[in-house]
């Protein structure tokens, strides 16, 4: 049912990542050894200010598998992998963390369901989430029950990350999306077909330092609900209506109570109260008005979500127009 030539890529964006990549080549030679003649490896430099591709270069002249496409600046993890998307020829990809969080071993699991299953994703699931801390747990299982509440037809998985096998009919529909905020996680959910789970252990990082901290996980997740989400912009007027609703009663009574009882002066604490929570409310809408119109003259200028300055190794010679 697939090409038995099939060849599958491993995509790795890789920044700043000396301590990590030839480890990470060492263990896909090992762990993958029965699949070895389909797989390659495509590293993305991310604009790496370390020697992080002297040591790619280096790994490419023994290993004639390794082809690396090189960013001109550091564009950030979605845009490697879009740049890896457009590039990359093969049957299948999979994107994969040099860190070696993703186990290259789970790959041949992945491979043997789309093989031989016919499946178009596997994608590994994170059972055990020990080696993260109890707020990145809590906070993630939190964000994907806010996405999936707000997100309408595309559902993504929870304890899913880039790490799965993607079919070749997939990555083609994916290259037709062309916005520039790239929420890769429900991009990927968004043309469908099938998919299978893989359940892992996610271990801790080989070597080297995530270059994740909680300011940049809170603007990720606010990139995907806006991106997959109007709920947002529409919630004011529901806000609006109900506060109208309340105030109408409380004008109401007042009225009332001043016909009948006079009006002694007072109200200064009702006055400030609705002053300041009025204001508030106000100040939240115009802030996610703000973000919507930030993400939108994004996409209206129309930039490209990447700039690669040079491919190497295999895939070179499959991109006949080069760069
Ligand atoms: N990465 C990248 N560009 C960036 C940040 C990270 O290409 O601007 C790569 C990094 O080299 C690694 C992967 O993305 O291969 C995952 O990064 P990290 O391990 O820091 O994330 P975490 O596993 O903590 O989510
Ligand atoms: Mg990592």
């Amino acid at each position: 049912m697939r090409n038995p030539d099939y060849k599958v890529a491993l995509i790795v964006p890789v920044y700043n990542e000396h301590e990590t990549v030839e480890t990470f080549v060492n263990t896909v030679n090992e762990k993958l050894a029965p699949e070895l003649e389909h797989i390659e490896i495509v590293f993305i430099d991310d604009g790496s200010s370390d020697n992080t591709v002297e040591l790619i270069e280096k790994l490419q002249e023994n290993d004639k598998k390794i082809s690396l496409i090189r960013l001109s600046r550091n564009f950030g993890k979605e845009a490697a992998m879009s740049a890896a998307l457009d590039l990359v020829q093969s049957d299948a990809i999979v994107p994969i963390d040099v860190d070696l969080q993703d186990p290259p071993e789970l790959v041949l699991d992945f491979i043997r369901i789309w093989r031989d299953e016919g499946i178009d994703t596997v994608y590994g699931v994170r059972e055990d989430r020990s080696s993260d801390t109890s707020t990145k747990r809590v906070s993630s299982e939190g964000f994907y029950y806010v996405f999936n509440k707000m997100s309408g037809k595309v559902k993504i998985p929870s304890n899913v990350g880039d790490f799965r096998l993607i079919d070749r009919k997939i990555i083609d529909i994916l290259k037709t999306l062309k916005e520039r905020n790239r929420f890769m996680k429900a991009l990927y959910a968004w043309p469908g077909f099938s998919s299978k789970g893989v359940g892992y252990t996610r271990p801790e990082r080989v070597a080297g330092q995530t270059k994740w901290n909680y300011w940049k996980l809170w603007n990720f997740a606010l990139d995907g609900i806006f991106a997959f989400s109007s709920l947002p912009l529409k919630v004011w007027s529901y806000i609006g209506g109900f506060i109208g609703l309340l105030s109408l009663i409380y004008m109401t009574w007042n009225i009332l109570k001043t016909m009948i009882f006079g009006n002694p002066t007072a109200g200064y604490t009702t006055l400030i109260c609705v002053i300041l929570f009025l204001g508030a409310v106000q100040l939240i809408s115009i802030g996610i008005l703000g973000e919507y119109v930030g993400r939108l003259s994004q996409e209206v200028k129309g930039r490209p979500v990447y700039v690669a300055q040079s491919i190497t190794g295999p895939l070179a010679k499959k991109i006949p127009q080069g760069l």
